[in-house]
This record gives C-alpha cells, sequence and structure tokens, in this order.
C-alpha cells in the first residue's frame, strides 16, 4: 500500500510514519528529512536549500520531486509513506506521473486535521532524538527526567529544528494554506480522501489511520 499523509506543520505525520514503518514495514519518505540530511551534510544542494527553510518557505518542485524519484526504486517493503510531500498541485501530478512509471500505484491519501492554535503549541514545545528521530513535546510527552531517549536510549542528544519558530512557523502555516490545501480538493475529486482528527492522542489518531488502511 502507498499512501500520503497530508496536513500541516505539526499535525503529526512524522509521528504516525514512524509508527506505520514499525508496525507494517512500511518505507517513510519524507521530503523535510531528506532536506535537512542534505543541509547537514553540507551538500551543494543543501547549502542552496538552507535559507528558504529557515524563512518556513518552500523549496523548488524540481529538487523535492527529484529527491522523491531516486527513492522510488528498489525495494518497495510495505510499501511508501509519503509525508511532507507532495505540498504543491505540480508535485501530486509528478507524484502521479513517478508512480505511473514504476508500475505503482497510489491507494489512499490521509488528511490529518489540527487546528491553528493547537499547531503553534505543538511545534513550539517540539524537540527530537537526534539519535533515532523520536519526538518529544515539553506539554505532552516530556523527555524523561534522566535525559535517555525512550526509544533508543541515547543520552541528551535532544535538538529542536531551527524553524521550530513562531516567526518561520507563520509562514509554513501560510504556505501549507495557500500552496498545499489545495490538495484536499485535489484527492478528494479523486474519490482518494480520508479525513483523521489529528488532535486525539497518538494512540486515537494510530487506530483511526489503521481503520483508513483496513485493518
Ligand atoms: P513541517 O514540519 O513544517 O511539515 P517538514 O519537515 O516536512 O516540515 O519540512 C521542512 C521544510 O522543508 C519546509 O518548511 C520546506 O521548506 C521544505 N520542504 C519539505 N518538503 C517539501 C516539499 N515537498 N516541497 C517544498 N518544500 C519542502
Ligand atoms: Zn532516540
Amino acid at each position: 500500500m502507498n499512501i500520503i499523509l497530508l496536513g500541516p506543520p505539526g499535525a503529526g505525520k512524522g509521528t504516525q510514519a514512524r509508527h506505520l514503518v514499525e508496525t507494517r514495514n512500511m518505507v517513510q519518505l519524507s521530503t523535510g528529512d531528506m532536506l535537512r540530511e542534505a543541509k547537514s551534510s553540507g551538500t551543494e544542494m543543501g547549502n542552496m536549500v538552507a535559507g528558504v527553510m529557515a524563512r518556513g518557505e518552500l523549496v523548488t518542485d524540481e529538487i523535492v520531486i527529484g529527491l522523491i524519484r531516486e527513492k522510488l526504486t528498489g525495494d518497495t517493503k510495505g510499501g511508501f509513506i509519503f509525508d511532507g510531500f507532495p505540498r504543491t498541485l505540480e508535485q501530486a501530478d509528478a507524484l502521479t506521473r513517478l508512480m505511473a512509471d514504476e508500475g505503482q500505484t497510489l491507494d489512499a491519501v490521509i488528511e490529518m486535521r489540527v487546528d491553528d492554535e493547537a499547531l503553534v503549541d505543538r511545534i513550539t514545545a517540539r524537540s527530537t532524538c537526534a539519535g533515532c528521530g523520536e519526538v518529544y513535546n515539553d506539554n505532552t510527552k516530556p523527555i524523561p527526567a534522566d535525559g535517555k531517549c525512550t526509544s533508543c536510549g541515547k543520552e541528551n542528544e535532544f535538538t529542536r529544528r531551527s524553524d521550530d519558530n513562531e516567526e518561520s512557523l507563520k509562514t509554513r502555516l501560510m504556505a501549507y494554506y495557500k500552496q498545499t490545501s489545495p490538495l484536499i480538493g485535489y484527492y478528494y475529486a479523486k474519490g482518494m480522501l480520508s479525513t483523521v482528527n489529528g488532535l486525539g492522542e497518538i494512540a486515537a489518531v494510530q487506530r483511526e489511520i489503521a481503520n483508513v488502511l483496513g485493518d
């Protein structure tokens, strides 16, 4: 099964994707993670997109489509989870074409709906384990008192994303409404859209998604 997780920054796409990777052997394709990796390893492309990402704007369709294209070949395991991609109609069309080229189909698009206020709270309270990518939240899922990651055991390796501040979050939200939210109508019209309540607890959202996937 190949699915898209669609939703604004902070909707919980990454958290749900990690769960699907563990439970269904799916492959997570996060363009945000790929771009951050390019940035931290200092590739030419990484240096080029660093400023755009820090401001919270979208990088060009060409770059992200290229990143996805490279990943669609080879072992597909339990299917792909597209996380943070597509973010524009152009990317959505490109994905349809790329999948067709690989003889694959897109099976479902899951919109994670969360209101703006919750997003600001979530994102400004967010930190990530550098060892394994586990996501913590100062209010709802704090870093354990002993400083050890519950998932990988690494100690005190928690980082905050440089674009997780109120200023660039405003830009990211605006980019979502202007450029990405039209995809909701696009996939609805194709009969592929399901919507889950992203405000629920992590386990509740997991159940809703499992329902959509037919478990
Ligand atoms: P978020 O938590 O805001 O959903 P991501 O981790 O998915 O963010 O992406 C971080 C940043 O990387 C975005 O703000 C944007 O600059 C860039 N980016 C990621 N995916 C895409 C994409 N599909 N198209 C354009 N830019 C992207
Ligand atoms: Zn960890």
